[in-house]
């Protein structure tokens, strides 16, 4: 093993390497406390047999040295995430955040952010958090009995309880939080059941959703809808992005975005400015020209994913051995993410659009999305085609009228909650019979019109 250092590139090199990129480090690789039966990710267990799943002090130092020397920004972001990252246990994190300021270049900023089930979440824990400012990305599906359908202990208990104490530590603490949910058969019908719930009981002001899309083939569709983690005796797969079928807990393409449209039509009546949903967030931004979510910009690449020995992955979505970049104990990072492969790998979701894509109205909007959900025909019947495709395509164009507005109150310099104004006045002159302008089919005063 050496430690590649600065020193060991060659201009050409550092010429060609971006200037940030935003990689998520797994220090406990894919092993997680829980059993969500959706997660892919414990299957990658697989890939490193016989290896206990723990990053070591050097490939610790590497990491934190390779990553502050690649980045030429001001602010440097160091990102943890899982498996379950605080299954490192707390002087891991200690470790990191004192080899952070050691490495850091004057006048580098230092932002450290960790994605966590909550589950181990504690007092200490807390406090550490606070004193070095993390921002936490807390997994929550949902009120109980949608959280508790996938989200599982290794008994097969739901876990939204434990998950709620680690919360209450979070808020005792007053660290910093978003809520990630999970969108999937459980919880797709009923978006603004869970956005609600996330905005009341758990005030959350920053809320992301992550499609749920598990691919099979018609040979792995049985097993792969047992789930994902090891089972005594039992078949286990090693999950690849490979297979045009999906598992019965996947999100339906179209429920996809009625999801996202019931919830937006709920934003846009009290929230916008006070509550941030990523995406509606990442939509507006594409009015401007900027593109702040690898899914919806043209092109990827510059989130890669690092393994707890080291291994260097394309994208936390392709951990998998034909996406291997090398391994940043051997190779500086700089090179890595540099290299052709991961250009080739980031080009191709602009590059491999298929012909719909390519002359879809909303394309600037959308940009044919993730690459991992590319596996269904097109409306030609080209190959490689978004399987969220009807759902965003709904959610792109149903959102325009409004976006439309917020985008030309920014231009004017002022604050794009004014759009709000205009939607009160919308419904005050539209009757409470009328057809939901969300478009499920109810009611105006059933739906996104009913009071209280
Ligand atoms: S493959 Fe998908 S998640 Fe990965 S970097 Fe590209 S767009 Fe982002
Ligand atoms: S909405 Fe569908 S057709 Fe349009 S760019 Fe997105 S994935 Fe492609």
């Amino acid at each position: 093993m050496t430690n590649p250092s600065l020193a060991d590139l060659n201009p050409a090199t550092m010429s060609k390497a971006p200037p940030r990129f935003h990689l998520l480090a797994k220090p406990s690789g894919s092993t997680c406390n829980l059993d969500c039966a959706y997660c892919f990710f414990l299957s990658k267990e697989a890939l490193y047999p016989n290896a206990k799943s723990r990053m070591s002090e050097q490939t610790l130092e590497n990491y934190i040295r390779q990553l502050l020397e690649a980045h030429r920004t001001p602010t440097v972001t160091i990102a943890w995430q899982g498996g379950e990252p605080t299954l490192m246990g707390l002087d891991f994190f200690k470790r990191s955040v004192e080899l952070a300021y050691q490495y850091r270049r004057p006048g580098q900023a230092l932002e450290f952010t960790f994605q966590t089930n909550g589950v181990l979440l504690d007092d200490d824990w807390c406090a550490f958090l606070k004193e070095h400012n993390f921002l936490i990305g807390l997994s929550v599906d949902g009120p109980q009995e949608i959280h508790d359908t996938y989200r599982l202990n290794k008994g097969g208990q739901g876990t939204f309880k434990q998950v709620m104490r680690g919360w209450e530590h979070l808020r005792k603490r007053e660290v910093d939080y978003n809520i990630l949910c999970t969108v999937n058969a459980a919880n797709e019908r009923h978006g603004r059941k869970v956005y609600r719930f996330f905005r009341d009981e758990l005030k959350a002001t920053f809320v992301q959703f992550i499609p749920i899309v598990e691919r099979a083939t018609a040979e792995t569709l049985p097993i792969a809808n047992l789930g994902w983690s090891e089972r005594p005796g039992g078949q286990r797969l090693l999950y690849t992005q490979s297979g045009s079928l999906v598992t019965e807990r996947s999100v339906g393409g179209e429920q996809y975005g009625r999801f996202l449209i019931d919830i937006y039509e709920e934003w846009l009546r009290g929230d916008v400015g006070k509550v941030f949903v990523q995406l509606f967030d990442v939509t507006l931004q594409a009015y401007f020209g900027e593109h702040l979510l690898c899914i919806h910009a043209p092109t990827c690449g510059y989130g890669p994913a690092l393994e707890h020995n080291g291994d260097l992955y394309s994208c936390d979505h392709f951990v998998e051995p034909d996406f291997l970049l090398g391994n940043i104990n051997a190779t500086h990072m700089i090179e890595l993410v540099s290299s052709a492969q991961q250009r080739r790998f980031g080009d191709n979701k602009r590059d491999l659009l298929t012909a719909q894509c390519r002359a879809c109205e909303v394309r600037g909007l959308c940009h044919g999305g993730c690459p991992k959900d590319r596996f269904v025909p097109s409306r030609d019947g080209e190959a490689g085609h978004n399987y969220l495709c009807e759902g965003l395509y709904r959610f792109f164009t149903h959102t325009r009228p409004t976006m439309s507005i917020m985008a030309r109150l920014v231009q004017q310099g002022k604050y794009a909650d004014g759009v709000m104004e205009v939607v009160r006045a919308d419904d005050a002159k539209r009757g409470r019979n009328d057809p939901c302008p969300c478009g499920n089919g109810k009611k105006f005063k059933a739906c996104h019109g009913a009071r209280g």
